[in-house]
């Protein structure tokens, strides 16, 4: 499902039709997926000065065989209001994972989480343990780092370490910590029963989340 919108460059202001996609059903046009994890599906290239801009669309995004729907919101309660009462309920949808993202970059991250085999809100546990961490090894940067947006990168290695990035200074600084740190907060996550459940259902699951039950 795509559709055409007219929209600006952002370097040069002209105008430009742009392919925007609505709906991606990654069984159906597997191809699509690999242009969600390189982020190229969400850029548009400039005709007149070749600059690269990015399509702001609300992509639905859907995964049959991982049983996974992420839908790009841009930020819209009203759609998450309304989607939410539509498919929240569905019978159909109970073995799904159901998930509200703010972006792209956001979805592009659910995706890596997903198809590495993890969880995302014990990911994003994971992010907070991290940041705490560093916030105590560098207590001069702390405050930057306690607001900075941490992104899963992906896992590596027989010991399945886990690399996060996030800004600091305009670059973008890498975290990397063991596959013990995720798995002390899968323990924790199952101590803490409602987090899963708030987890169940559209979620829109990210840094917020998790701070309304740690602090
Ligand atoms: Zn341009």
């Amino acid at each position: 499902m795509t559709s055409q919108t007219e929209t600006s460059c952002s370097r040069c202001g002209s105008r430009s039709k742009v392919t925007a996609y609505d709906g991606i059903n990654v069984r159906e046009t597997p191809e699509l997926k690999a242009q969600v994890l390189d982020g190229s599906l969400f850029v548009w290239e400039c005709p007149h000065c070749g600059a690269r801009n990015l399509v702001r669309s609300q992509t639905l995004y859907h995964d049959p065989d991982e049983k996974l729907m992420v839908w790009v919101t841009l930020g819209s309660a009203e759609l998450e209001e309304r989607v939410g009462a539509a498919y929240g309920a569905l019978p159909e949808m109970k073995d799904y994972t159901l998930r509200f993202v703010d972006d792209a970059g956001s979805l592009i991250e659910k995706v890596k989480i997903f198809g590495a085999g993890l969880d995302d809100v014990t990911m994003e546990m994971a992010k907070y343990v991290t940041r705490m961490e560093l916030c105590g090894n560098m207590k001069d940067r702390a405050e930057e780092i306690s607001k900075a947006p941490f992104k899963f990168l992906g896992m590596d290695g027989a010991d399945g370490e886990i690399t996060f990035a996030y800004p600091l200074d305009g670059q973008m600084q890498m975290a990397a910590v063991g596959f013990n740190v995720y798995e002390d907060c899968r323990g924790i996550l199952k101590r803490n029963p409602a987090m899963a459940a708030a987890a169940s259902g559209f979620a829109k699951v990210d840094a917020a989340f998790v701070g309304r039950y740690f602090r």
